[in-house]
């Protein structure tokens, strides 16, 4: 007997589907930390079509050749390709499909040929051109600007320097536009306008009457390619009587960011008695407290027991225009034997880390990003190194040297001091916060002499005074 297929046409039907198409906005749904997408409005967007088999409770997408069958409540689909398996089944809502997100992305992406990728501000979907031009930067360097190129691999180019135009062009590259689209003029450059050729990609710069352009440096193997536009210098003047002594100046900090790790849903480490996220909210809390008297303004990332992702924390302080980060954390090690055995502060500062006991701190801190609804990573690519490069060549100077300032600080503590007391690692936490930024571990929430530190009134008051007076001399320092 022949089965009656009950095929239904999508188009304009679903609701979902329909709102999707009149404002652009795909519908998604959070559910199981994981994001959801309505799979009928993004296989639209996509111009797929779609049938819906009621009987099988399937749904198909694309046509014969390239047809991915999604099953209710089963975690993998049929492509041409095969069987694929899904982060998770398809389940129904508000009448229409919801499946994982980077599920369907992958899926239809690998159908059409093309990698799709989610904009979260439009809830759209999108192709960007891949490019190996990767990246686009206009930073101030000692009252110069600086561009900066970066390239995935070592590409040739040439620049010609035509006032009032600088051309960068690059051979046989397709490059990306969208790079460039942020760009607004800045004291020296005017105008960016990028231009795909028939044999390559071709970058304009628009340069302020006057400015000399462009000394072109190499750096990061050819990776990087930076252009620096300043200002003729003016002549030095040679007259001793005109020289004047400038004091040392201090640091201009007003705003100091407290970081307590963890909290809500997140505990940290755990002690005998208590968890880490309570230790570093009464540290971080007297510490806010001790600053505040000392004039400074100062934000936290949280001052109550809620879970927040641990990269939305560098963002927050970016957004506070905060001067200084800074994370605290406890730390902790498994096994009976090496708890006893294992103790003291470690503050820490983002590089890659150059021992194996640093890595696997810096592993243990970036859990929590497994906990993000978001499902975010957990550990810096070797890209992201590299991404990260004018980050860390901002500020790793002044971190190092607040560091220093805290483990010369923390001398004759109640905590005595891990190796050197200062250490550096991947510390997600401390990705993207465009400030000198650190992380200080407190101590070994695992050991009971540090537990029993940690918890008390009288040890959390004397690390929040160590921290702030190394704030101070840090902020007074030259
Ligand atoms: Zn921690």
């Amino acid at each position: 007997m022949k089965t009656i297929l009950v095929l239904l046409f999508f188009f304009g039907i679903c609701g979902a589907a329909n709102s999707a198409q009149t404002s652009g906005r795909i519908p998604t749904w959070v559910k199981d930390s994981l994001l959801w997408v309505d799979l009928p409005a993004l296989a639209e967007a996509r111009k797929m079509p779609i049938h819906w088999n009621l009987l099988t409770r399937q749904l198909e997408l694309g046509k014969n050749g390239s047809k991915i069958t999604w099953t209710e409540n089963l975690a993998w689909v049929n492509t041409t390709e095969g069987v694929v398996s899904i982060e998770a089944p398809a389940f129904l809502q508000r009448g229409s499909w919801f499946v994982p997100l980077s599920s369907a992305l992958r899926l239809i992406g690998s159908a059409q040929g093309t990698p799709l990728f989610w904009d979260t501000t439009s809830h759209s979907v999108t192709t960007r051109i891949k490019s190996d031009l990767i990246g686009f930067k206009v930073s101030k360097k000692d009252g110069a600007e600086l561009v900066e190129l970066r390239l995935s691999k070592k590409l040739p180019y040439e620049t010609i320097f035509h006032p009032p135009h600088f051309l960068v062009r690059f051979s046989g590259l397709k490059g990306d536009s969208a790079l460039f689209a942020q760009f607004r003029a800045s004291k020296f450059i005017q105008k960016v306008t990028p231009s795909q050729e028939a044999n390559g990609f071709q970058i304009r710069f628009q340069i302020v009457e006057g400015i000399e352009g462009g000394e072109v440096l190499e750096q990061d193997s050819g990776r990087a390619i930076q252009i620096i536009f300043g200002e003729k210098p003016a002549p030095e003047p040679i007259d001793p009587d005109t020289t004047t002594i400038v004091k040392p100046r201090k640091k201009k900090i007003r705003t100091v960011v407290i970081d307590p790790g963890h909290g809500g849903k997140d505990p940290g480490a755990l002690g005998k008695d208590i968890y880490e996220k309570e230790v570093v909210l009464s540290v971080g809390t007297k510490l806010r407290d001790k600053l505040r008297k000392a004039g400074f303004i100062v934000k936290m990332t949280r001052d109550d027991d809620t879970f927040v992702e641990l990269q939305d924390r560098p963002a927050m302080a970016s957004k506070w225009g905060g001067d200084l980060f800074v994370s605290l954390h406890c730390n902790a090690v498994d096994g009976e034997e090496r708890r006893k055995k294992t103790d003291g502060y470690r503050v820490y500062i983002l590089r890659e880390a150059e021992s194996e006991e640093d890595k696997a701190i810096a592993r243990r801190e970036n859990k929590a990003a497994e906990l993000s609804s978001k499902k975010r990573k957990s550990e810096i690519s070797p890209v992201e190194w590299i991404l990260l490069e004018n980050q860390l060549n901002s500020f790793t100077k002044e971190s190092e040297h607040l560091t220093e300032l805290m483990v010369d600080g923390f001398q004759n503590m109640g905590v005595r001091k891990m190796g050197s007391g200062a250490g550096q690692a991947g510390f997600m936490v401390l990705v993207g916060a465009f400030m000198p930024a650190i992380l200080v571990e407190l101590g070994f929430i695992t050991h009971p002499d540090d537990e029993k530190y940690l918890m008390s009134p009288k040890g959390q008051d004397e690390l929040a005074e160590r921290l702030a007076r190394s704030i101070l001399r840090y902020r007074d320092s030259e």
